[in-house]
């Protein structure tokens, strides 16, 4: 497999790169790789990159978007952050990567046992750590169910997972309220942004 280029980048659209994307986490769950040439690559993307999506994930080791999506040098732009939530610099980011650079596509992927949701669940507090955490509080307050206060903690693996989930929701639709670019690009249809998540016990991304 060829890194992108300017013609190639041309070519795809918001649904052409959500089924790249679909395609290479199916090879990822079956264990097969695209054949690249990663080196080769390195010389192809010299003069410049063609990206066509823009993932933002967690900075969970297990969930790196180029490895789950199987995808090589020169195709996607990767932010991550523990949590996956968006700020001024990661929305600046993704205006950079969709309006200047070209991609499609932005895909905020979340993922199963989220030690950084977790943390949020259980109000954790340490140093820089704590600040962070607290910008996944909407997140958790906006999960109802269950009630039960001793229910709302890390240990309820159910529960983590629906936080991570929402935490997904509220950072897309943060990402239309606070960037009109990125929002006027999707009303004209030229990107996409869609959520997902990551299952960390079987390598599978759900879009939703
Ligand atoms: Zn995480």
């Amino acid at each position: 497999m060829k890194a992108h280029t300017r013609e190639t980048q041309s070519t795809m659209t918001p649904a052409k790169s959500l089924e790249y994307l679909k395609e290479g986490n199916q090879r990822f769950q079956n264990n097969l790789k695209a054949n690249r040439n990663l080196l080769e690559q390195v010389n192809d993307t010299s003069e410049g990159q063609f990206p066509f999506a823009t993932i933002l994930s967690c900075i969970d080791s297990r969930v790196s978007a180029e490895l789950v999506f199987d995808q090589g040098l020169g195709d996607i732009f990767s932010v991550r952050i523990a949590g996956n939530f968006v700020n001024e610099d990661i929305l600046g980011s993704m205006e950079f990567a969709c309006k200047l650079a070209g991609t499609k596509l932005i895909v905020v992927l979340g993922h199963t046992s989220c030690g950084a949701i977790k943390g949020a669940c259980d109000h954790a507090e340490m140093g820089n750590l704590t600040k962070l955490i607290e910008k996944i509080n909407p997140a958790v307050n906006a999960v109802a169910e269950p009630k039960d206060e001793s229910l709302r903690n890390s240990k309820n693996l159910e529960f983590v997972d629906k936080v991570s989930k929402k935490n997904v929701e509220l950072t897309i639709a943060r990402i239309h309220a606070e960037s009109p670019i990125l929002s006027e690009m999707e009303k004209k249809g030229e990107i996409k942004i869609v959520g997902a998540m990551y299952d960390i016990n079987t390598g599978a991304v759900a879009f939703y």
